[in-house]
């Protein structure tokens, strides 16, 4: 269990198993213990983040800079489509079928609840920042959205 980053779309995402980019399905690389926030291999900041893009990702051979400008966008467009979604809205049903995931796109998604939502930033707090808007579980490709 690591950060892992991809050199070719520059995603920076906790790997549970797969060795394989959630975007792009390049190969992943572990991230170096010198950007690990106090040595634990599963928390980033986002100052490291950074740097693990400008550091390793921009540098390298395989960087594909339209690739991961497009990979932003999309990042962009997913969070800006669950927004609009009502959460509110009774059952939870009408929420399985009308999400989708936007990787794999699989409707086999779950509904993240408050409670492991909740345990989940406590547990990855600072990896987690800014992207709290992530609201679904895609059983298929394990993914976070
Ligand atoms: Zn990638
Ligand atoms: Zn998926």
């Amino acid at each position: 269990m690591c950060v892992r980053y991809c050199k070719r779309c520059g995603s920076v995402a906790f790997a549970h198993k797969s060795e394989v980019c959630y975007y792009c399905k390049s190969i992943t690389l572990p991230v170096p213990e010198k950007y690990w926030l106090n040595g634990i291999e599963y928390l980033i900041s986002l100052e490291s983040k950074k740097l693990v893009l400008e550091e390793l990702v921009k540098t390298s051979p395989e960087f594909d800079q339209q690739l991961y400008e497009k990979r932003l966008i999309d990042d962009k467009m997913v969070e800006s489509v669950i927004s609009q979604i009502d959460f509110s809205s009774k059952s939870g049903s009408a929420v399985k079928t009308a999400v989708e995931c936007p990787y794999c796109h699989s409707t086999n998604v779950k509904k993240i609840s408050g409670v492991s939502k909740a345990a989940h930033t406590a547990l990855f707090g600072i990896f987690s920042i800014g992207r709290n808007s992530k609201n679904f579980y895609c059983n298929n490709c394990k993914s976070d959205f």
